[in-house]
């Protein structure tokens, strides 16, 4: 088939100007977009054609020479070949114009997959976000730590700086699965979903001279050591977002997170609840009948004098206010510390204990019939 003049394809006079050729381009490209018209090849066609002769008449040094020696004058791949890099540039040339945004997004059909908008559902895949799990002692979690880990995730290759192409230059053309539209459409029912490119991550063009260190991926694994301050206060559950720490993405976009999700170990004795601590304290039973002063350890490894009143019952709980988890960054607010106590009945008991605990007993004129009462309810 012969190719259309490129100034016909356009509508446009061969006397144009830069500003009329983007408007009629723009003009086409919104009215021929393969998004707009699912299934449509005479569209895609006149998409494809529009955008190529957007491509050679855009650039001044391939308008003259397209001038001065019609299409021998352009290379002849370069207009199927360079269609996608028109196409990345679309938020160059929709961007001046004002209204952009709106029109970008019906246009696309709200495919944008971030608040970067549809420049990203365009352009390359932006790098995976990763997770790291990390488990750090209880104290460390109430307290705040700093923590050093290894992680492997996609850095630019050095190789090719990133770009993919042997020696740090990547000859681009066209991708052959998607033609340079950098997405693929998948029907399903009415529906037709339009998803990024496998084969060439949505940038719309293929690699042809790959770089043999990533096999013109841009990309290679590294293993990477991080710090991380950890603040006081995280829970199991508690998630630290690393920006762009996260896998590189392929030739030039966005890389991505890197997540790091803290797993507290169990404490020897507390459990916690929010910014409060708890657990059980074992008291014997004269020390609960007579009351008592006694030494509890506290979780920064310290202690605290705690008052038992006399005639405490057995599950009683005491609050030592303070004591817990920090409630922000300082340390200067804590939750409390609870102490659920536990009457413990003597199980061995020496000639003299065993002899003044019958006196007690018969000092105590204790029943032998005591009055039955219900279950607890709790
Ligand atoms: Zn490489
Ligand atoms: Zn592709």
């Amino acid at each position: 088939m012969a190719k259309r003049d490129y100034y016909e394809v356009l509508g446009v006079a061969k006397g144009a100007t830069d500003d009329e050729i983007k408007k009629a381009y723009r003009k086409l490209a919104i009215a021929n977009h393969p998004d707009k018209n699912p299934g449509d090849k005479a569209a895609e066609e006149r998409f494809k054609e529009a955008s190529e002769a957007y491509e050679i008449l855009s650039d001044p040094k391939k308008r003259q020479a397209y001038d001065q020696f019609g299409f021998a004058g352009v290379d002849g791949n370069a207009g199927a070949g360079n269609y996608s890099n028109v196409y990345r540039d679309f938020g160059d040339i929709f961007g001046g114009m004002g209204g952009f945004g709106d029109i970008f997004d019906s246009f696309f059909g709200g495919g944008g997959r971030s608040a970067g908008g549809s420049r990203a559902s365009r352009g390359p895949e932006p790098g995976q976000s990763l997770r790291h799990d990390v488990s750090i002692p209880f104290k460390e979690a109430v307290f705040g730590t700093s923590i050093e880990f290894t992680y492997a995730r996609h850095v630019a290759c050095d190789a090719c700086h990133g770009t993919g192409g042997k020696g740090g230059h990547a000859n681009q053309k066209v991708c052959p699965t998607c033609h340079g539209m950098g997405q693929v459409h998948r029907s399903s029912g009415f529906f037709t979903v339009a998803t990024p490119c496998p084969d060439c991550q949505g940038t719309g063009h293929i690699i042809d001279n790959p770089c043999p260190e990533c096999s013109g991926t841009g990309l290679k694994r590294k293993q990477q050591t991080l710090k991380v301050t950890i603040p006081p206060g995280v829970d199991t559950g508690s998630r630290i977002r690393l920006n762009g720490m996260g896998d590189a993405a392929p030739r030039g976009g966005v890389p991505g997170d890197l997540y790091v999700y803290v797993n507290v170990r169990d404490h020897k004795f507390f459990s916690r609840e929010g910014s409060d601590l708890a657990c059980q304290i074992p008291v014997s039973f004269t020390q609960a009948a007579l009351g008592a002063e006694i030494a509890v350890p506290t979780v920064d490894d310290g202690v605290v004098k705690v008052t038992i009143p006399a005639g405490i019952q057995n599950g009683k709980i005491l609050r030592v206010r303070g004591y817990g988890v920090p409630k922000g960054r300082s340390t200067d607010s804590r939750g409390d510390m609870y102490l659920k106590i536990v009457v413990e009945t003597p199980k061995k008991l020496s000639m003299k204990a065993k002899a003044l605990m019958k006196q007690l007993s018969e000092a105590m004129g204790e029943e032998t019939a005591p009055t039955p009462m219900p279950l607890d309810k709790d």
